[in-house]
């Protein structure tokens, strides 16, 4: 499932692309997938685009919002003037645009389309009023989270709140730091990446961690968060940006989808030390017995 990093990117791709554009008709293929009357979003001038948590909400100089929540396998596809060399698309997008697992298609003006594919289905788009996006149940009780806002929602994690946040329980730290009720943002992919950085053993209880190792991590999520972003996600699943093409992070993974393989820390390297995977929490679980030591 798409988290920060690559919901973030979708974002980012879709205020790029669709900001200025105004809708001229919406074709619904599908109704469990699009909820709410698409009339109300016909003229609607797209002003921006904001994200809360995995949810990403396209607002409209009309007093409306799309809201959407792409889920396993959700795609939105731009194609149009403000992407004038959108190149190969990926092979990831199942069924071309328009295709057999297009769901919705928005018509913008100046040629510009957007698409929306779905294969699993799991994903929905839904119609609101601007001003009643804020109080939907799921935006309300997010977390706070490390790319949060100081005054609206979600809102932001800190040093403080973190470390209050690990205090309290004696869960492993890994489970903890999924935990999206408790701290939004941190997904199966970067809760490995960013406990092999700070030198942390996954199953340590959150509670036993040192003031200075909460630092370290707290460090390390910011860091291979904005690294995710950098390289546009990750594409594990059928996660596609806007712009059809496929985000990067796999390539880059510090530990995750490295078992087996030596640990890149030159000590561990010279010990022989391979990366070895469990699972916790029902999540697959990478670390390094050497510097991740328990
Ligand atoms: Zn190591």
């Amino acid at each position: 499932m798409p988290e920060l990093p690559e919901v973030e990117t979708m974002r980012l791709q879709l205020k790029k692309y669709l900001t200025g554009h105004i809708i001229l008709s919406v074709e619904v293929k599908n109704r469990r997938t699009f909820q709410g009357d698409e009339n109300k979003i016909i003229e609607g001038k797209v002003l921006d685009v904001r994200r809360f948590g995995k949810v990403s909400v396209i607002d409209l100089d009309n007093g409306y919002s799309i809201i959407s929540h792409v889920k396993l396998t959700g795609q939105f596809i731009y194609r149009g003037p403000h992407l004038p060399n959108p190149g190969k698309l990926s092979t990831k997008v199942t069924g071309g645009i328009p295709g057999p697992h297009t769901l919705v298609v928005f018509r913008l003006n100046g040629d510009g389309v957007l698409y929306y594919n779905d294969v699993r289905r799991f994903g929905w788009i839904r119609i609101e009023k601007t001003e009643d996006v804020e109080k939907e149940k799921f935006i309300v009780k997010l977390g706070p989270e490390p790319f949060g806002s100081a005054q609206g929602k979600p809102s932001l994690l800190t040093l403080d709140i973190f470390k209050d946040i690990l205090s309290k329980t004696s869960r492993p730290i890994k489970v903890v730091l999924m935990d999206q009720e408790k701290m939004g943002g941190v997904g199966n992919i970067y809760a490995n990446d960013a406990l092999w950085l700070s030198k942390i053993n996954p199953r340590t209880p959150a509670k036993n961690l040192e003031g200075d190792e909460v630092k370290l991590l707290f460090d390390a999520i910011i860091k291979v968060l904005k690294e995710g972003i950098k390289y546009g996600g990750a594409s594990e699943l059928a996660f596609v940006t806007p712009d059809g093409k496929e985000g990067e992070y796999q390539n880059h993974t510090l530990v995750y989808g490295h078992e087996g393989e030596p640990c890149e820390r030159p000590a561990c390297r010279q010990a022989g030390v391979k990366i070895e995977k469990f699972f916790l929490g029902g999540r697959g679980t990478y670390f390094c017995p050497f510097c991740q030591k328990e």
